[in-house]
């Protein structure tokens, strides 16, 4: 099976249909025991030391582990990929783009969908077959979100974890299919945690992944996970068509509609505070200017860089946070 890389969330349905094995390059990179290789890669190759470590490490996983083939995202993500698809075609990488709306309407996702079907060679049907199947794969994440939010039943960590794999549904459907499903009984049968505070995570994938262990220490646990929900399609059943699908997502689009679907589930899951992740050096990181002053709840903002891990300075300032909130928290009882 051929393989295409991918830099974040595309219209997968027509890679797959288009016969390819799909590999998101981030996913890749960031579960690596030695991640450090990649953004070595990168840096060799004069990639600067003032850049978002997401971006290098998909230039070294993508180098390194010899894809040659990719999907580059070059309208509603990242400012910077651009300039890494140029450098990735310079190396003789094939790069094909696709490029989310700027202004978010039907007919502007149709027309980007349609043409990254014609890039493929594949119809809507087989599309539309294809986004069926994956959709049956979803519904188990729903599963998982509900068992996290409702049940209490999983962590965090896990349900970060199981939600960000659904870009590429870790390179293989049949086989993450059996495992969500193995998963979902598993996790069902398990004690619920009594963790005094409901925490929301919003923005980019954490570099720094300890960060959900280190709250548990707190009496606190996610129970929202924004961005990798949103790269699971969780509204997908509202969906009539792959059109809809790409256009109820919010991501790539304005901060308004984004914000729309953030408050309603802090509202759903009965969330206490936010915590906002951002990367050093990505322009994302000026929404927390928004985060703040549109959410009326307690939100902190936390900056990760290269790291796997939060260094001493973040995990105080969570602690001295996560402390403030449950004394606020037994003074309302
Ligand atoms: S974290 Fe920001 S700069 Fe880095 S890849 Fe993502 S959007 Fe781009």
């Amino acid at each position: 099976m051929k393989k295409i890389g991918i830099t974040t969330t595309v219209p997968v349905e027509v890679l797959i249909a288009a016969g390819y094995k799909v590999i998101d390059l981030n996913n890749v990179f960031v579960t690596a025991e030695d991640y450090q290789k990649y953004l070595d890669i990168a840096e060799k190759d004069g990639f600067p030391k003032n850049l978002c470590a997401w971006i290098k490490g998909i230039y070294g996983a993508c180098i390194y582990n010899g894809i040659s083939e990719i999907v580059g995202v070059v309208g509603g993500d990242c400012s910077n990929t651009k300039a890494l698809v140029d450098v990735l075609s310079m190396k003789g990488i094939k790069v094909h783009f696709f490029a989310y709306p700027h202004e978010r309407s039907i007919e502007n996702v149709k027309s980007a969908i349609d043409d990254f079907m014609k890039t493929f060679n594949v119809s809507l049907d087989e599309v539309e077959e294809i986004r069926k199947r994956l959709n049956e794969i979803r519904l188990q994440l729903i599963k998982i979100d509900k068992l996290t939010y409702i049940d209490n039943k999983v962590s965090g960590f896990e349900n970060h974890l199981y939600q960000v794999s659904m870009s590429d549904f870790n390179g293989d459907v049949d086989k993450y299919e059996r495992l969500l499903i193995e998963k979902v009984d598993e996790l069902k049968k398990r004690n619920p945690n009594d963790k005094k505070l409901r925490l929301a995570y919003l923005g980019v994938p954490p570099m720094t992944a300890d960060l959900y262990e280190f709250v548990e220490k707190f009496d606190a646990h996610f129970v929202y996970n924004e961005v990798q929900r949103e790269f699971a399609f969780p509204r997908f059943a509202e969906a009539e068509n792959i059109y809809e699908q790409y256009y109820d997502y919010t991501y790539p689009y304005d901060i308004d509609f984004r914000l729309q679907i953030i408050k309603d589930q802090i509202n759903e899951r009965k969330i206490d505070a936010v915590i906002h992740y951002t990367q050093a050096f990505c322009h994302r990181a000026i929404e927390d200017i928004i985060i703040k002053e549109k959410l009326n709840i307690p939100v902190l903002n936390i900056e990760g860089d290269k790291s796997t891990n939060l260094d001493a300075r973040t995990k105080l300032r969570i602690e001295a946070f996560l402390d403030m909130l449950i004394d606020m928290k037994e003074m309302t009882k």
